[in-house]
């Protein structure tokens, strides 16, 4: 059953309260914890400025199929306000902020904890592509936890939906983040299931080893790179990795889109299936990858942000 969004176009102060608090921040958005006036939950509360985004389609259709979402691993919606400058999206406050936090919190992290990692997000991938609906923004930062300080990492997918409220072809390339980016998009090929399965065996490449497959100084030179897909297993990170672990990472990264593993059949994979890769900690530079990693890929949104302001001027 589709739960019953208000109607897009009522105030959303007849609903919420906004505070002041920040839970982060992205290219197209800042979010902020908010009230639920009947209920008084805690949610949290997405601002899109609509000047950043395109939008084609008409925003009602959209909002029906988002209302209709519902997986223990996807954000759960519970409102859109429309209005002319900006989009409010409401979701579950997800406690655990994000997965990334937590990690370099712990300092150290198992393929096991990579396997639980990939269960869910793939679990939740299964059901949006069951939809029709495509992700398009996989990234690490997209990863959040219900929990704060959470040992079985419940988590679950953020920002999914959005290529239905912002039509971007431009949204990889323009977001700041292309590593994530699958070839078959950057040869305009189009956008099918098939670019969230890339998008996730580049994640799983992060989660084990705190490096990126493909990574270069400019733009030209990481797609140049990216249209090969060829596999390198960084060494010594990857050292320790075992079999199932690259093995699936290999039938994820695949150039071409129909050879590439679809959500069922990664959830099939012995990877994903035993969890039981031993609690083996990883490379002790993980973390520190890691780290250097994020601050990468926010100076990236940064710079592209700066570069779309400068020219609006
Ligand atoms: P963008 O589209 O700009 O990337 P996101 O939806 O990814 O925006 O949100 C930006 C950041 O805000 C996230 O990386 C996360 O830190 C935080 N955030 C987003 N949604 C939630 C939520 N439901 N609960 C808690 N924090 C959130
Ligand atoms: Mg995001």
């Amino acid at each position: 059953m589709a739960k019953k969004f208000p109607d897009p176009k009522e105030d959303i102060n007849k609903y919420y309260k906004i505070t002041n608090k920040i839970l982060g921040q992205g290219y197209f958005a800042v979010v902020k914890v908010g009230k639920d006036l009947k209920t008084d939950e805690e949610v949290a509360v997405k601002f899109v400025k609509k000047s950043l985004v395109e939008r084609e389609e008409t925003l009602a259709n959209e909002i029906d199929i988002l209302g209709s979402i519902n997986h223990p691993n996807v954000v759960g919606l519970r409102a859109i306000f429309d209005t002319e400058e900006i989009l409010y999206i409401v979701m579950d406050l997800m406690k655990g902020g994000e997965l990334y936090e937590e990690i370099v919190k712990r300092k150290s992290f198992s393929e096991r904890d990579a396997s639980v990692i990939m269960a869910q997000l793939i679990s939740a991938l299964a059901y949006l592509h069951e939809k029709g609906i495509v992700h398009r923004d996989l990234k690490l930062e997209n990863l959040l936890l219900v929990k704060e300080g959470d040992p079985d990492l419940q988590l679950k997918l953020a920002d999914f939906g959005l290529s239905k409220l912002y039509s971007g072809k431009s949204l990889q390339t323009a977001c700041g983040t292309p590593f994530y980016v699958a070839p078959d998009i950057l040869s305009g090929e189009g956008y099918g299931t098939e670019v969230d399965m890339w998008a996730a065996g580049v994640l799983l490449y992060v989660l084990l080893s705190g490096r990126l497959p493909f990574a270069a100084d400019s733009d030209t030179e990481l797609f140049k790179l990216i249209m090969v897909g060829d596999l390198v297993w960084k060494s010594p990170q990857f050292d320790t990795v075992s079999a199932e672990a690259k093995d699936l990472i290999s039938k994820l990264i695949v150039v071409d889109p129909t050879q590439r593993f679809t959500a069922k059949e990664a959830l099939k994979h012995p990877f994903i299936v035993t969890k039981a890769s031993g609690s083996r900690g990883l490379n002790t530079s993980f973390v520190d990858k890691l780290q250097e990693l994020k601050a990468m890929s926010n100076l990236k949104v940064a710079q592209t942000k700066e570069a779309k302001e400068k020219k609006k001027q």
